[in-house]
């Protein structure tokens, strides 16, 4: 690949997304971020963009660069004009959607970091286009082979509260459960995985890229196992990797990696493994994983009750096992809902915010 287009630059993955175009000598056609502008005008200078898009019309000025877009327009016009044929979409929440779905319109390639994509619209995006930027998805892809299958697993680390007792989850604040034990990642990802709502997101992802609802996961503490495949015939496999989000993405990016991107798995160091259940006491999202599954087109209802959520625990106006039952509440309420199409799932989206958020 000679070039990409990196949505999401300043983030977690945008980062990572910069290392390893660096490494391999991929042109960064165009460059999108929110608000961090500082980082984004370092980025500008070392990786020279032809085209860049903010957040925001107020902080253009601040940008150093002759050609700024803005706004969910500006993104999608720099998608449009660019040469790229691959998108990298490292976007939160929401906002991901409508990059996705013009990228694709377009016929181009999407390195899909942005999980809530599928989650709102799996049903909707042409999956053929789609590589996965997740190391669970990555992970059960590197072990798929010609063999019958029977059932895949990914791997849930059980977030910033797997070890607390259940009577102190209920006065957690927002900075508590930023604190996850494995991995370094954005805000809404990590208290996502607080809530095992990350992991939620993760089946449904994986039902739509593979196609099969025969799909769980179980907490694996190490986060050194991210994906298992069980065959027919009676045996498992297990991917092991480090945690560093850079594998996945130098994979999504180059169809193939023959040197080395992180250091081999230490076995020894890594000592003993256990698989734990995902306990619904602790999860209370969990209760509706085996619903979900059967209804993936509910998927809008919970990112928009969700999304909603984490605003209103960050603003400290309800609790962290709040969060839970506003998505709950939202998905009984809205459980008769099924868009036909994109205009309905941006109606419904809006309809569950609006419900969830006058509570
Ligand atoms: P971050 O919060 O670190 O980064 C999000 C990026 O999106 C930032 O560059 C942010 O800009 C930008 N952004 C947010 N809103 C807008 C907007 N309206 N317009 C333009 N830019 C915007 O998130 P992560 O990198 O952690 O996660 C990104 C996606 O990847 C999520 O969907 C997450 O679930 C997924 N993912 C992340 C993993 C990880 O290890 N971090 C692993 C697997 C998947 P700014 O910061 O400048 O405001």
């Amino acid at each position: 690949m000679s070039s990409i287009v990196l949505l999401g630059s300043t983030g977690s993955i945008g980062v990572n997304t910069l290392l390893i175009a660096k490494r391999y000598n991929i042109a960064v056609e165009a460059l999108v971020a929110g608000n961090n502008i500082d980082l984004l005008n370092a980025q500008i200078k070392e990786y020279h963009p032809e085209a860049v898009a903010i957040a925001n019309e107020a902080d253009r000025h601040k940008v150093n660069h002759p050609n700024v877009l803005c706004g969910t327009e500006g993104i999608l016009s720099v998608i449009e004009a660019s040469k790229s044929q691959t998108i990298v979409n490292a976007l939160v929440g929401y906002a991901g959607l409508a990059p996705t779905l013009k990228a694709t319109a377009l016929g181009k390639r999407v390195a899909l970091a942005n999980k809530e994509s599928l989650v709102v619209a799996g049903e909707f995006i042409d999956m053929s286009l789609i590589t996965p930027i997740d190391s669970e998805h990555f992970g059960l892809w590197y072990l798929m082979n010609d063999r019958p299958i029977s059932k895949l697993y990914i791997t849930a680390s059980g977030g910033a509260f797997r070890d607390w007792e259940l009577e102190k989850m209920k006065d957690a604040t927002f900075s508590d459960a930023l604190k996850h034990p494995n991995w370094s990642m954005g805000n809404k990802i990590t208290i996502d995985s607080a809530t095992m709502t990350n992991k939620l997101f993760e089946l449904l992802e994986a039902k739509w890229l593979f196609d099969t609802s025969s799909i769980d996961a179980v907490i694996e503490k190490k986060s050194i196992i991210h994906a298992l495949v069980e065959f027919k015939d009676g045996s498992t496999t297990a991917h092991f990797a480090g945690v560093d989000m850079k594998l996945p993405i130098a994979f999504a990016l180059r169809g193939e990696v023959t040197e080395e991107i992180l250091p081999p798995t230490d076995l020894l160091g890594i000592g003993a493994l256990e698989f734990l259940p995902i306990e619904a006491e602790r999860y209370p999202i969990w209760n509706i994983k085996e619903h979900i599954l059967d209804n993936p087109h509910l998927g809008v209802v919970v990112n928009a009750a969700n999304e909603v959520a984490i605003a209103a625990f960050q603003k400290e106006q309800c609790s962290f096992f709040g969060m839970s039952d506003m998505v709950l509440a939202a998905y009984e309420k809205f459980g008769d809902v099924k868009a036909a199409n994109i205009d309905e799932i941006i109606e419904i989206d809006k309809e569950v915010r609006h419900y969830v958020g006058s509570r």
